[in-house]
């Protein structure tokens, strides 16, 4: 048995993605910042450490595995960049990157960003147009009850909105279905909007005239415009960075199979396959369904809602080609296809486009997802498969002409959280058992936010439980 941290605050974090690597990152700055000491384990069940936040480097191309760069306008990833010492390595997209095009109708069609755009484009039809701006007067919900996306999008913008530009941008975050998801897990900023201004537009305006009274930036519904930004060795470098800090700290291979709290007072015995360690506090930053295996003898109410948070399968395939193989000019992000254009591809990012020089001078980089809610079957293909799926998808949507140069994929069985209806009554359920066994705490993408910031935010929180530190925000 491992013994930890005697005359010290010892914690356990289970799990070297992201989210764990950045609260065991936190739980120590924030030790330093209060003069405390601490001695911090990261259990990883992989022979690696970075979950899915990884980059691999071939023949030139920098092919992200999950996550292509995170946005600027949530400080704690930013904030952790600095604490880091990487900031300069920090690169932002390339402004033609503001370029979005959503595939509909047969075409690629730019989506509009600002309104007067949005007026004269030929994206929706004048009835749906005119329905939206019919948002300005639908009162507000206040019933409270828990709404889909898809709901809500119907029922303040109308239906041709939610299935043309919603269910595409859904797709593209979550990899989810708009009929599924909770609006309230997934942007709780919209939900607040209505709550607060009586609708999305009103929100904006408010939000605007505030913005120009105070002489600060507002943005979308979302929030701020923000700006994404990833590093020059691609998004492994963060993980990369906060794993060179705990050096030695870091067990790979250590999948971790249960935990009972310690005889006669606080702290926990964690198990793996192997070992057992003890802690005076553990992070779980696992995925959920791991989670649940791991506190299914100690809580099975808890392990029971944690099982019901799906994560849907997700690929990414990775085309390169020669720049006249390709009809479009791909001058942008990358096109998003709702479901009912009838193509497998969820969307394709231009990778090189949004951060030069992530294909070789002559080449470009197409990256496509495939899977998520709607199609869950994709798992099942064969890697040749999924390449002839996405080339074909490539020719029709973008008119690619020839094979690809070089292909690569990364297949994630378990790729992207749910937060369907009912997913903050199974957080909840996570917070008792935090409650009722202080110094256990649940974290990752799972919980509160399916992004890297998302997982950013939530280490600062953990931090500040961890500490007992109320202000530990950014
Ligand atoms: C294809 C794809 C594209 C994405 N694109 C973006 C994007 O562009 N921007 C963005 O912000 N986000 C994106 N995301 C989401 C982002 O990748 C996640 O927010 C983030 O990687 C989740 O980090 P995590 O640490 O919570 O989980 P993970 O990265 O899954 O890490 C969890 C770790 O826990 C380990 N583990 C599991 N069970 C055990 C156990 N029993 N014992 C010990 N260790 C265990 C796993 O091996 C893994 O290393 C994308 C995700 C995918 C899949």
């Amino acid at each position: 048995m491992k013994h930890r941290g005697k005359g010290s605050r010892s914690v356990v974090v289970v799990g070297a993605g992201i989210a764990g690597l950045a609260s065991a990152f936190m739980i120590r700055e924030y030790a330093g910042d209060a003069g405390e000491s601490v001695d911090i384990t990261i259990l990883e069940a992989d022979d690696r450490h970075g979950g899915a936040t990884r980059t691999d480097h071939a023949d030139g191309y920098t092919c992200e595995w999950g996550p292509n760069g995170f946005l600027d306008n949530e400080p704690a990833t930013l904030e952790l960049v600095k604490r880091l010492g990487i900031e300069s390595e920090l690169m932002k997209a390339d402004e033609s990157a503001a370029n979005r095009y959503i595939y509909h109708g047969g075409a690629m069609r730019k989506v509009p960003m600002k309104p007067p755009q949005f007026l004269v484009s030929d994206i929706l039809p004048l009835s749906a147009k005119l329905r939206m701006a019919m948002e300005f007067v639908i009162p507000a919900k206040h019933n409270g009850a828990e709404e889909t996306v898809d709901q809500f999008g119907r029922r303040r913008l109308g239906r041709s909105f939610a299935s043309t530009m919603l269910d595409p941008m859904v797709s593209g975050i979550f990899a989810g279905n708009t009929k599924e998801l909770s609006l309230g897990a997934v942007f709780p900023k919209m939900v607040a909007m209505e709550r607060e201004y009586g609708g999305l537009f009103r929100a904006m305006f408010a939000k605007q005239k505030e913005a120009k009274r105070s002489g600060t930036k507002s943005g979308g519904p979302a929030g701020p415009s923000a700006v994404l930004h990833t590093f020059r060795d691609g998004m492994g470098r963060l993980p990369d960075a906060i794993a060179d800090e705990f050096q030695g700290s870091i067990r790979l291979g250590a999948r971790v199979t249960g935990l009972v709290p310690r005889e006669g007072g606080a702290g926990f015995m964690i198990h793996t396959e192997k070992d057992r360690f003890e802690a005076d506090e553990v992070v779980l930053a696992c995925p959920s369904h791991a989670a649940a295996e791991i506190v299914q003898d100690l809580d099975g109410r808890t392990a029971e809602a944690l099982r019901a948070i799906w994560h849907a399968p997700v690929d990414v395939v990775c085309h390169g080609h020669h720049p006249d193989e390709i009809a479009h000019p791909l001058n942008g992000f990358g096109v998003l296809i709702p479901r009912s254009e009838g193509i497998r591809s969820l969307g394709t990012l231009w990778s090189d486009s949004i951060f030069p020089g992530q294909a070789p001078g002559d080449r470009k980089l197409l990256r496509t997802i495939l899977g998520g809610a709607h199609d869950p079957g994709i798992a099942n293909l064969s890697v040749d498969r999924l390449h002839d799926t996405a080339h074909r998808d490539h020719r029709t949507v973008m008119g690619v002409r020839e094979e690809p140069r070089f292909r690569t994929e990364f297949r994630h069985p378990h790729g992207i959280a749910q937060y369907t209806l009912g997913h903050l009554a199974r957080v909840a359920e996570t917070e008792r058992l935090e409650y009722d066994l202080p110094g256990l705490h649940f974290t990752g993408a799972s919980y509160r936010g399916v992004s890297v910031n998302g997982c950013a935010k939530d280490a600062f929180r953990v931090a500040g439980n961890v500490w007992k530190r109320e202000e530990a925000t950014v």
